[in-house]
């Protein structure tokens, strides 16, 4: 059950208060780095709320574009420096299928990110499940593979876009 609410808070993109998880993952974020000794300069930590704007994964080029706007011409690199140290963090997942990055909600516990991606409105939805994580882990290691970053990807339709049954 706990999992199935996570799932619905983050598919639930126009009913929820979105300003309190932007808030909350900000808090998390500013904590972990510092606990980490790594800096969460000033330009990571815009990088980090673009991207957190939504539940919808963004693109590394909707956020160079977004800070070009904001704060003047921004060279690609500085974006795919922060895009990387996010990444290396686990403040944020990249969504090979869709070339985009979203923000995860649980950034200090090791996991794999397990994403349902809503094929109409781009929505992507992380469930946090330990048993599915650890199957992996399991399967791997019995075919002696040590997997390394993993990400699991689900496409399917969101409730917001399911036709009213
Ligand atoms: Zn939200
Ligand atoms: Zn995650
Ligand atoms: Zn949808």
């Amino acid at each position: 059950m706990k999992n199935f609410d996570t799932v619905s808070l983050s598919f639930d993109t126009n009913n929820h208060d979105h300003g309190r998880c932007i808030h909350t993952a900000m808090k998390v974020a500013d904590k972990l780095c510092l606990s980490r000794s790594v800096r969460l300069t000033p330009a990571r930590r815009r990088v980090l709320e673009l991207i957190w704007e939504s539940h919808h994964p963004v693109g590394a080029y909707d956020v160079l574009s977004r800070l070009s706007q904001e704060s003047g011409k921004t060279a690609p690199p500085t974006v795919y420096r922060a895009l990387e140290f996010l990444m290396e963090q686990g403040l944020i997942h990249r969504i090979e299928s869709l070339n985009a990055y979203v923000g995860c909600a649980h950034p200090a516990e090791e996991h794999a990110g397990l994403f349902l991606i809503c094929t109409d409105c781009g929505c992507a939805a992380e469930v946090h499940d330990e048993a599915i994580d650890q199957a992996i882990v399991t399967k791997a290691a019995t075919l002696g593979f040590r997997p390394e970053q993993r990400t699991l990807e689900v496409r399917g339709t969101c409730p917001d876009c399911r036709p009213n049954t």
